[in-house]
């Protein structure tokens, strides 16, 4: 198959598509790569360093999506690239549909058959390729709430970890999934004094297992919540309610009980965010203050993080991409019913259940 990766145009957005190491592997199993000239640059990975590997480098990406039939990418794709796309063409990337009747009209006027990544399952029913962007965004929350706990960032002045004498920070994190112990790890990492909330029993012994004594797991009542933020230093949310806005478990009120110059990190800003007074800010402008208490929104982290996050998102999508590939897309789904719960969109028509119901248009 002709395999394209088209440099990403969306505002501050250095992650790409394909790895040279993943281009590798497409050339080996007897595919044609084209990549956009410096679609890898902001990260380090040169035109050259693809043409080492087998690709061709092409200097537009009109000229990517004319010569390749398969399209890999990172973000959905913008009005332009839409423009772009044929009924001859198979696109694999984040498209996140559910809010975005625009895009998903586009896609269907495209005619292009559209895999979404985050509608990739596994066999535990989980989501393979949403997961490395949570890892990412629950080990980066703690360094960001580190910080922002800085006396010049106008934080609280307070270390992490405390030294020997003076106790470390308290971090509550709200929501023990992937996000929740990817955070937990980094903020037992750096001795912080950490504490699991969530409404999962199961999840909560889970976690209590994993961690020992290293860290306290507790029920997320009101109650409990409205106890943490009082007493911690930095809180992140990492709750999911798949397919949901995200509930709202820190009040208004409760903002007024924190500690002047702590930390809220809202990872899960994405779903609308988990703090009542939560907007989603940008890594230009990552932060704000209320009440004393900095704000970190930023509705995708691992941007920030781009070269970890390319690697990640690669070690998680080239086995599909490598499928899809080798045997088409109707074979390659006909084979993986985990990779077939991706199509969003073919001939027109939107084929994931809960898109169409999300947008209220046919399936
Ligand atoms: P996950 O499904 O693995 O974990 C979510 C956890 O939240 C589960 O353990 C669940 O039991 C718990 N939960 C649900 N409702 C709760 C409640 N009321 N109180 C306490 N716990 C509750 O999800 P994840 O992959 O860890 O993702 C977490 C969030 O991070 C999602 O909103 C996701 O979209 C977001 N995310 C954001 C970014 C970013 O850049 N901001 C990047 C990646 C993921």
């Amino acid at each position: 198959m002709r395999v394209g990766v088209p440099k990403e145009i969306k505002n501050h957005e250095y992650r790409v598509g394909l790895t040279p190491a993943s281009v590798e592997e497409l050339v080996a199993n007897g595919h044609e790569v084209f990549v956009e000239t410096k679609a890898g640059t902001g990260i380090d990975f040169s035109d050259a360093a693809y043409q080492k590997v087998g690709a061709t480098i092409l200097p537009t990406a009109a000229e990517v999506f004319a010569r390749s039939d398969m399209i890999v990418k990172v973000k959905e794709p913008q009005a332009v690239e839409i423009a772009m796309l044929e009924p001859r063409h198979l696109l694999f990337t984040y498209l996140h549909l559910a809010p975005d009747l625009e895009q998903t009209k586009g896609l269907m006027a495209s005619g292009a058959t559209c895999i979404a990544y985050e509608t990739v399952t596994s066999r535990s029913g989980a989501l393979p390729l949403l997961k490395p962007m949570s890892e990412v965004a629950g080990r980066m929350s703690v360094q960001v709430g580190a910080h922002y706990l800085e006396k010049e960032q106008g934080g609280r002045g307070v270390l992490l970890g405390g030294v020997p004498g003076v106790a470390p920070a308290k971090v509550a994190i709200l929501g023990g999934g992937v996000a929740g112990i990817n955070a937990a790890q980094m903020a037992t990492g750096l001795r912080a004094d950490v504490t699991i909330y969530d409404i999962n029993n199961d999840r909560l012994a889970e976690l209590d297992m994993h961690f020992g004594s290293q860290i306290k797991t507790a029920f997320a009542s009101k109650a409990a919540i409205a106890a943490a933020v009082k007493e911690a230093e930095v809180v992140i949310g990492a709750v999911l309610v798949p397919g949901a806005a995200a509930p709202k478990l820190v009040t208004r009120e409760m903002l007024k009980t924190m500690k002047r110059g702590s930390v809220l990190v809202d990872i899960a800003i994405d779903q609308g965010g988990c703090f009542e007074t939560s907007k989603a800010t940008t890594h230009e402008d990552p932060v704000y203050e209320i009440d004393g208490v900095i704000h970190y929104c930023v509705a995708n982290m691992p941007g920030a993080v781009a070269r970890t996050s390319t690697f990640a998102l690669n070690n998680a999508t080239l086995p599909f991409a490598l499928k899809l590939a080798n045997l088409g897309p109707d074979a390659a789904m006909a084979e993986d019913p985990h990779l077939a719960n991706g199509l969003n969109v073919s001939g027109g028509k939107v084929r994931h259940e809960a898109v169409a119901e999300a947008l209220g248009l046919a399936y």
